[in-house]
């Protein structure tokens, strides 16, 4: 029996009790009783036993399956009962290392089979350690191994380095074989290296396997016949030299490129030893002299260098030689004698022998020197021109933020450029203009687009500029590098505008206040102002800025007034009136001026300003005086004044339009018998009903007046022949004689009265007066011859006619 072996008992039947009793004599074996299997697999979590006794009853129960893998370092014996000799294989295969009767059971046969079962685990035990450390050793390589079947080419096992190196699971690779590594067109090759044997002292040989993501890998196989499971296998150890050959190929590579550089390089390169002796020089270096490489090497630099700077040359020579490293400028000659700016780089190398040399790699940067001192001097050019510049420049990048600005900027801001870098300048702007000024300006950005503002700029509380800002985007080559802008001090006329402003307030509120109507229409006559009073009148108080004057006026009282708008258009002041019958009989008179506006050289009117003014009162007033001086207050006919203007056109037209002119002039006759037997206001009746009646005979067109007295006067134009005045005169005789009614002093009264014809024709040089003498003279006629009757008179050059009417 081994010493201290631990036993666990497992089962409820009474033949397990006797076991224990039976081993307890042992004094080298401890037992312990586990209880029930359920009990038993949860005691054996915490505690192991070198050796279980198990009762056995039914290997379908799936408990005994897990004593395996609960108790996987315990052997275990099934007790079974004796008649159940064909489950024995069941329980062989549930893991169980004997299978002994329990109700047969006897101590010895029981301790003789555990002593066995103790000894086989022991061997198993050591065999599996040997095998887990060449396991270990074969998986841990860090180069990929495996080994395959020599006539399947299967994978028989593989380590965790193949596994990493070709990127197959280790169940894939079971599935593998060794043509899956291989590209198909080797695979024949694949057969025939392995048909033959392999060589006693087998070297390496290169083969290109693909990985499971088909990436190539070159390797190195080193193979080593072997059996394996008893089959004929062969060991591989893969050396993947891929990144190896890589290597190789890009320090080759790398040496040409270096080869290249040295002979192509427009870089100028060269080397020379520690006292300034051409070792090499490459073409370019050798043509940007005027040289050829073979001209130059052996030679010593001192030839290449011009003869000022030859002394800077040594101090080189004694610099690099101490440093190992120097950089900065040459200056070297060239050929045909013209001098060049090299910008070396050099350092101190040594060759196969220890020995230090020179290898210097230059650029000839005379061109882009003088280039550089050109743009210089452009950018100084330009600065000085931008400070120059009374406009503030600035320039933004594409994010808004300053990156520039010129001096105009800095005396308009009151800040100096470099404090007004990124956002600063923000704070130049007056603070209550700054919120707006920001956000307009990042609205700019944002959008890429624009920026114009009108703002304030504060030195400090008493010292405000105005200013005109406006940026736009920068395009250089179709790209919106950034922003450009200016700046206007727009102070001055920011103070004349504000000025104008108020003024134009001012003047409005004046204009506003009158009770003219003032406008103003520009040369379009379209109205570009107009005062409350003349948009009442002519809008219904509506704004007609900007409408035509055609339109605002209306058809009729624009024809009446264009002459004068047109006019004054012309630069004439023109003052006129303007007379306006409405339809609803209504009477309009309004006094226009037209005043043009010239422009500052006077050379162009640019509008008119217009000022009307009702004129309708004064207008209506001075008619009624005008016809109360020409009117008879007791007849209302025209009275002598009234007699003479109508006379005095009717002539003018009778000598233009060469038509006869008839004026008869009447006289009551012995009126004055009348006025004496009944009395002045009889006579005044009876001159009024001589008047009416004299009306009615008369055609309305013709003038009737009373001269004064009981004399009148009759002007009659256009007629068409002198015997139709002595028809009109006959018929003025013939009316009066009919008895004149008073129906207020119950009278009738007869009457008559006498009548001298004037005629007027083809008379240029007759004059009023001369007219009525002749018509006055033609009366005493008629008076003479006794009254009651007519008498006819003409020019000298007329057909005079007399007849005397009878009664
Ligand atoms: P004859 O036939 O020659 O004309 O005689 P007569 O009496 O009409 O004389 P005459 O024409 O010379 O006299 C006109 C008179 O008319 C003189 C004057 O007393 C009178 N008379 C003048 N004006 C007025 C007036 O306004 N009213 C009235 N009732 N009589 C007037
Ligand atoms: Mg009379």
């Amino acid at each position: 029996m081994h010493k201290g072996v631990d036993i666990g008992l497992i089962g409820t039947a009474p033949g397990i009790r006797q076991i224990a009793a039976a081993l307890a004599d042992a004094a080298n074996a401890r037992v312990l009783g586990l209880g029930d299997l359920d009990n038993a697999l949860q005691a054996l979590e915490a505690l192991s036993c070198d050796l279980l006794l198990v009762e056995a009853t039914d290997p379908a129960l799936p408990a005994y399956a897990q004593l395996r893998a609960v108790a996987p370092d315990s052997a275990w014996i099934a007790l079974d009962r004796v008649d159940a000799i064909g489950r024995v294989p069941a329980w062989m295969a549930l893991g169980a290392a004997a299978c002994l009767a329990l109700d047969r059971l006897d101590a010895e046969l029981l301790q003789r089979s555990i002593a066995q079962v103790l000894a086989g685990r022991a061997t198993t035990a050591a065999l599996n350690a040997q095998r887990d450390d060449l396991l270990v050793l074969f998986e841990r390589t860090p180069l990929p191994m495996w080994v395959f079947d020599t006539v399947t080419l299967r994978f028989l096992a593989v380590n965790d380095a193949a596994i990493r190196a070709y990127g197959y699971r280790h169940e894939e690779f079971q599935r593998l074989s060794l043509y899956d590594l291989r590209d198909p067109e080797e695979h024949a090759a694949l057969e025939l290296a392995l048909s033959q044997p392999l060589p006693v002292q087998a070297s390496a040989s290169l083969v290109r396997h693909r990985a499971a993501d088909g990436r190539p890998i070159l390797v190195e196989i080193s193979a080593q016949e072997l059996r394996y499971g008893g089959r004929p296998a062969r060991l591989e150890m893969a050396r993947d030299v891929t990144a190896q050959r890589q290597a190789i190929r890009s320090i080759e590579a790398s040496e040409r490129r270096f080869r290249d550089l040295f002979e192509q390089s427009l870089g100028l390169i060269c080397t020379h030893d520690m006292d300034g002796l051409l070792l090499s020089v490459n073409p370019a270096a050798a043509n940007a002299l005027g040289y050829r490489v073979a001209e130059l090497v052996g030679r010593s630099m001192l030839g290449i260098i011009p003869e000022t700077m030859q002394a800077h040359f040594h101090t080189y020579l004694k610099r690099i030689a101490r440093n190992e490293a120097d950089s900065g400028l040459f200056y070297v000659q060239h050929r045909d004698g013209e001098q060049r700016i090299w910008e070396y780089n050099n350092r101190v190398l040594r060759d196969e022998d220890g020995q230090p040399f020179v290898m210097g790699h230059s650029l000839d940067i005379t061109e882009h020197r003088l280039y550089e001192h050109r743009l210089r001097e452009q950018q100084a050019e330009l600065e000085a021109v931008n400070d120059g510049s009374p406009m503030g420049l600035f320039r933004a990048s594409l994010g808004g933020a300053w990156n520039y600005a010129n001096r105009a900027f800095e005396r308009m801001a009151g800040l100096r450029s470099d404090e007004a870098r990124g956002h600063d300048w923000l704070r130049a702007v007056h603070p209550d203009d700054r919120a707006r000024v920001t956000a307009d300006w990042q609205a700019a950005v944002q959008h890429r687009q624009r920026f114009q503002s009108r703002l304030r700029f504060r030195h400090d509380s008493n010292h405000t500029v105005w200013v005109a800002m406006q940026a736009a985007p920068l395009v250089v080559e179709g790209e919106i590098t950034g922003y450009a802008g200016s700046i206007e001090d727009i102070s001055a006329r920011h103070l004349a505008e504000e000025q104008l402003r108020r003024n134009e307030q001012r003047l409005r509120t004046i204009t506003d206040a009158l009770p003219a109507m003032i406008a103003y229409v520009d040369a379009a006559q379209r109205y570009q102002f107009a005062n409350v009073a003349y948009e009442q009148a002519y809008a219904g108080a509506r704004s007609l800025v900007g409408r035509h004057a055609r339109q605002v006026l209306g058809e009729d009282t624009y024809l009446r007034r264009q002459p004068h708008i047109e006019q004054a258009l012309h630069g004439v002041r023109v003052t006129f009136e303007d007379e306006d019958e409405r339809e609803d009989g209504s009477y309009v008179c309004l006094e226009l001026t037209y005043i043009p506006q010239w422009d500052e050289e006077r050379r162009q009117v640019l509008g008119v300003h217009v000022m009307a003014q009702d004129i309708t009162r004064q207008k209506v007033e001075e008619k009624r005086w005008i016809q109360a001086a020409e009117r008879d207050s007791l007849t209302g006919l025209s009275n002598r004044a009234g007699f003479l203007v109508r006379l005095e056109r009717a002539l003018a037209r009778s000598r233009d339009q060469r038509s006869l002119l008839v004026v008869l002039y009447l006289d009551i006759d012995r009126f004055k018998q009348i006025n004496d037997s009944h009395g002045h206001a009889v006579g005044d009746e009876v001159l009024r009903i001589f008047a009416q009646r004299l009306g009615t005979v008369l055609r309305p067109s013709d003038v009737i007046a009373r001269l004064g007295g009981d004399e009148f006067t009759v002007i009659i134009e256009g007629m068409r022949r002198s015997q139709y005045a002595s028809a009109a005169a006959a018929k003025i005789v013939a009316a009066m004689r009919k008895p004149f009614l008073l129906e207020v002093q119950g009278l009738s009264l007869s009457v008559s009265t006498s009548v001298g014809v004037a005629l007027a024709q083809n008379e240029a040089q007759l004059s009023v007066a001369q007219l009525l003498e002749r018509a006055d003279g033609a009366l005493y006629e008629a008076k003479s011859a006794g009254r009651d009757g007519y008498r006819v008179r003409a020019g000298d050059n007329a057909e005079m006619q007399k007849k005397p009417t009878s009664g």
